[in-house]
């Protein structure tokens, strides 16, 4: 008989910051240039240079790590972490280790329209590697040491997460978290979020511990989910088959969908980890901190629930909206001027993004915040209709005037006077007998086609619920 099994996943996260410059050097952190054009005798480990480290990378660790609730290391440490690799001129990785800039935090993941809190049990600076470049034609493989040296921080979970899909809604939430703050672009594509996914499986409640697998260096929402379910599968098919599982450094190939094996799992003390005598300790001044308590945002997915909650959006509408910072201020500079938040969600999601190929854009696009409430509001008393509205929007656009301004120039006011919708009726109705006829002959179709005649007659301008009950009336008699 087997035994029902649960997954249990922990999760280290690499944040790369969008710091100018290197962690220990001057170097420039630009993606995507030429090999090894940003380099230099620090960050490829020459002999007698000296690192000096980058403040604005403790400034961003400070501020992730206020923004977790974590317990903030006012004097941290750096240490080596040694081992070799072709990407790693210097034999070691400046780390932190037995002393962490942050720790005991928390970070909130959205489930089904709630938050709840994943433990985090440290946060740390570290510095990146290099790449090593591999020609699929070539025979040799080439490194690349413009990212050895980047800033990173690096987010370890406790083992708080319990599917998949959890994993992936941390990382969103990480993402967001990063893009917020300002301290990274959270891109995965070009690797400024990457993750470590530490997965094993044990009966359903059972309170210890399973061996675990650790999957290296995902990137994507998509993988992390896609390898997460194969890897727990896999561990539960060896478990229930009598195999004990092996604790191990495990590799996501995307192509053929499998996690497979790519060394037995190291231990700490084979790093050798040291105190870097290179490096003062980290010093984090009460000012520092107490200035990034002060200045931190809101969290996105608190200003989802609040949005949620506030303006009676539905989940979907307030997490489209806080997917970034600039559209939801400019949802809620709307409706601080008066927008309808449902009407003024809707708008924002189909007609602003359309209009913009990022949404950050929408701050500074040529309608503000203000001018779209003006313009929802003459939806909401009437004077316009949604038709309308749309043929004013482009208009406004165009010309930075106001809806009103436009509306009232272009004569594009709905037409919501009843004695000269009845006239345009009457004089229809008479022109039309045959087809009056028709309709009161039992052809409800007709009314479609009077309907359209009048709105036709009004360049779409009357109100077309009064279009069709003044018809009906008319046709009624
Ligand atoms: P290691 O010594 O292998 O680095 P750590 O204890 O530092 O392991 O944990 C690394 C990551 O693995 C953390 O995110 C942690 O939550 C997670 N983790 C630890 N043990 C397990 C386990 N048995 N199953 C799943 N995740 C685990
Ligand atoms: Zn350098
Ligand atoms: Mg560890």
């Amino acid at each position: 008989m087997s035994v029902e099994m649960e997954a249990v996943i922990g999760l280290e996260v690499h944040v790369q910051l969008n710091t100018a410059s290197k962690l220990f050097c001057g170097c420039s952190t630009r993606f995507g240039a030429e090999p090894n054009s940003q380099i230099c005798p620090v960050c490829t480990g020459q002999p007698g240079v000296l690192p000096v480290l980058n403040r604005q990378a403790v400034v961003s660790a400070v501020r992730l790590g206020v923004a977790l609730g974590c317990t903030i290391r006012q004097r941290s440490r750096f240490a080596r972490k040694n081992y070799f690799y072709p990407d790693l001129p210097k034999g070691y990785q400046v780390s932190q280790y037995d002393e962490p800039i942050g720790e005991h935090g928390t970070l909130e993941i959205w489930e089904q329209g709630q938050l709840t809190p994943i433990r985090v049990t440290r946060i740390h600076l570290e510095e990146d590697a290099g790449k090593n470049v591999h020609a699929t034609a070539a025979t040799t493989s080439m490194v690349d040491l413009n990212r050895a040296g980047v800033p990173l921080i690096e987010v370890v979970s406790e083992p708080d997460l319990s599917s998949p899909e959890q994993a992936a809604a941390y990382m969103r939430a990480m993402r967001a978290v990063v893009r917020v703050l300002g301290i990274s672009d959270g891109n995965m594509e070009q690797g400024s979020l990457r993750c470590d996914a530490n997965v094993s499986v044990r009966p359903k409640g059972a309170e210890k511990l399973g061996t675990k697998a650790e999957i290296k260096n995902i990137n994507s929402f998509k993988f992390v989910q896609k390898a997460l379910e194969y890897e727990i599968s896999r561990q539960i098919a060896a478990v229930q088959s009598g195999e004990t599982i092996v604790q191990q450094t495990r590799l996501w190939d995307t192509e053929r969908g499998v996690t497979k094996p790519m060394r037995s799992k190291e231990q700490a003390h084979d790093y050798r980890y040291f105190p870097d005598p290179d490096l003062p300790p980290v010093v984090v001044e009460d000012d520092l901190l107490a200035q990034q308590t002060n200045v931190l945002p809101e969290l996105p997915l608190r200003r989802r629930q609040r949005l949620m909650q506030q303006h009676q959006l539905s989940d979907h509408d307030a997490g489209e909206l806080t997917r970034e910072k600039e559209l939801a201020d400019y949802f809620e500079q709307a409706v601080a001027a008066g927008a309808n938040p449902k009407r003024c969600a809707n708008w924002i999601m189909t007609e602003l993004l359309s209009r913009v190929s990022d949404a950050r854009e929408v701050i500074g696009v040529p309608v503000t915040a203000e001018a779209l409430a003006g313009l929802l509001g003459l939806i909401d008393s009437g004077k316009v209709s949604s038709k309308l509205a749309k043929q004013i929007w482009p208009k406004m656009w165009d010309s930075r005037r106001s809806a009103e301004q436009i509306a009232t120039e272009e004569d594009l006011f709905q037409q919501s006077d009843a004695s000269a919708i009845e006239a345009q009726i009457r004089a229809l109705l008479e022109a039309n007998p045959d087809k009056v006829e028709q309709y009161r002959g039992g052809k409800q179709k007709v009314m479609g086609w009077f309907v359209g005649q009048v709105m036709k007659a009004t360049g779409g301008k009357a109100n077309p619920s009064m279009v069709n009950s003044l018809l009906k009336k008319s046709l009624d008699e």
